[in-house]
C-alpha cells in the first residue's frame, strides 16, 4: 500500500493529469462484469504515459498487471492487490506505414483495426472483426476465429521488457501457437505492432466481415456478459461439443451459467461472482473428464489476487 501511494505521488508529479483510479472495481473493466477492486488502476493516454507508469512501478517494485479491454479475464471477487495498467482506449494510434503494412498501438480495438485495414483496401483482418479485444490482448492470446489468427498477420511487435527496455521482435520470435505467444507469460508490455496484410477489395472485405458477424450473432450469447470461449479446443475435438454431449448446457452455479446458446461460453446471468464461475468451470471439467475422458484446459485468464 505504501509503495502504491509513492507510485501515485510520483506519477501525479511527473505526468500531470494522469488518470489514476484507486480501489477501482474490476467488474467495470471486464466483459464478464465480475471482479472486486484493483488497488490502483491507470488509464494512460499515450505510449509515453504508459512507459512512465510502467517504469515507475518497476522502480518502486509494485506488482503490475497489464490489460487491454478485459474481454478474456476473470478477476477475483476479493480484488487485486496490484497496479493495473489498462491500454484501452488511450493507446489508440493507427497508421498505414507501408503499401501493405499497418502499425497500431496496443490499446486499439480489433474491430477498429479491421475497419481501418478495410478502408486502406487491405485484407487479412476480417476474422478478427467481432473479437472484442485490443490489438495487444490479441497478440498476447494469439486470438483467432474462423480459420484466421492474429499471429498470421503480425510482422513485428515492440514491447517493454521486465527491465523497462524497449525491445522489437519479428516473425518467429513471437513464438505464436494456439492461443499462445511469447507475451502469454505476462512479463512483457506490448506498446505497438506492425501488421503485414495483402491488397483486397473493400466491398469484398466488408462482405466477409458482415458474414462472420452474422455467424457470431447467431451462435454466441452476445447479449450477456462473458469472456468468450472458456476452454481451449482440445486436440481433434471441440470443447462446446463435448460440454453439450454431457448435457451441461444451461447448468448454473449462482449467477454463472453454461450458455444455452453456445456450450463453450459461461455467461453472467446477473450478479455472478468469480467464485460462481470457478465452481462452474470445475463442474464442467470434472463432468467432461468423467464422461468423455477429455481434460479441458481453460482459455480465459483467471487472475489471482496478487
Ligand atoms: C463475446 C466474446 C467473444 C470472443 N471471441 C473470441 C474469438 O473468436 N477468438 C478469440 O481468440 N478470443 C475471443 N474472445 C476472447 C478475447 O476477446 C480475446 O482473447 C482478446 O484477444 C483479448 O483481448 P483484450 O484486450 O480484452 O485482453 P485482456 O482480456 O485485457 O487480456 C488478455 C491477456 O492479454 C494480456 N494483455 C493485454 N494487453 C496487453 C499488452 N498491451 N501487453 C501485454 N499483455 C497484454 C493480459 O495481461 C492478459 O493476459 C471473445 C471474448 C468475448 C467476450
Amino acid at each position: 500500500m505504501k509503495q502504491e501511494r509513492l507510485l501515485a505521488a510520483e506519477l501525479e508529479k511527473t505526468v500531470p493529469g494522469m488518470r489514476l483510479l484507486w480501489d477501482e472495481p474490476m467488474s467495470r473493466h471486464t466483459s464478464f462484469r465480475i471482479g472486486g477492486p484493483a488497488r490502483l488502476l491507470v488509464l494512460p493516454r499515450s505510449a509515453e504515459e504508459l512507459k512512465s507508469a510502467y517504469l515507475a512501478a518497476l522502480r518502486l517494485e509494485v506488482p503490475v498487471l497489464f490489460m487491454g479491454n478485459g474481454s478474456n479475464l476473470l478477476a477475483p471477487d476479493g480484488g487485486l492487490d496490484r497496479f493495473v495498467i489498462k491500454t484501452f482506449d488511450g493507446l489508440s494510434k493507427i497508421s498505414r506505414t507501408g503499401e501493405n503494412e499497418v502499425t497500431a498501438e496496443s490499446g486499439v480495438l480489433l474491430s477498429k483495426l479491421a475497419v481501418f485495414a478495410r478502408n486502406c483496401g487491405l485484407s487479412g483482418l476480417e476474422f478478427s472483426y467481432g473479437i472484442p479485444g485490443t490489438f495487444g490482448g490479441a497478440i498476447t492470446m494469439n486470438a483467432g476465429a474462423y480459420d484466421g489468427e492474429i499471429g498470421n498477420v503480425v510482422a513485428q511487435t515492440e514491447y517493454l521488457d521486465p527491465a523497462g527496455e524497449v525491445v522489437r521482435i519479428s516473425g518467429k520470435e513471437h513464438d505464436f501457437s494456439y492461443r499462445h505467444s511469447i507475451f502469454s507469460s505476462g512479463e512483457r508490455l506490448i506498446l505497438r505492432g506492425k501488421l503485414s496484410l495483402r491488397p483486397g477489395n473493400p466491398a469484398e472485405i466488408q462482405a466477409r466481415m458482415d458474414e462472420l458477424s452474422a455467424r457470431r450473432k447467431q451462435s454466441q450469447p452476445l447479449e450477456l456478459p462473458s469472456a468468450g470461449s472458456v476452454f481451449k479446443r482440445p486436440p481433434g475435438n471441440y470443447a462446446a461439443a463435448l460440454i453439450d454431449r454431457c448435457a451441461l448446457k444451461g447448468r448454473s452455479v449462482g449467477g454463472a451459467q453454461v450458455s444455452e446458446k453456445h456450450a463453450g461460453f459461461i455467461v453472467n446471468r446477473g450478479g455472478a461472482t468469480c467464485d460462481d464461475v470457478l465452481r462452474l468451470i470445475d463442474l464442467v471439467r470434472e463432468t467432461v473428464s468423467r464422461e468423455t475422458g477429455v481434460e479441458l484446459e481453460t482459455e480465459i485468464r483467471i487472475l489471482s489476487d496478487r
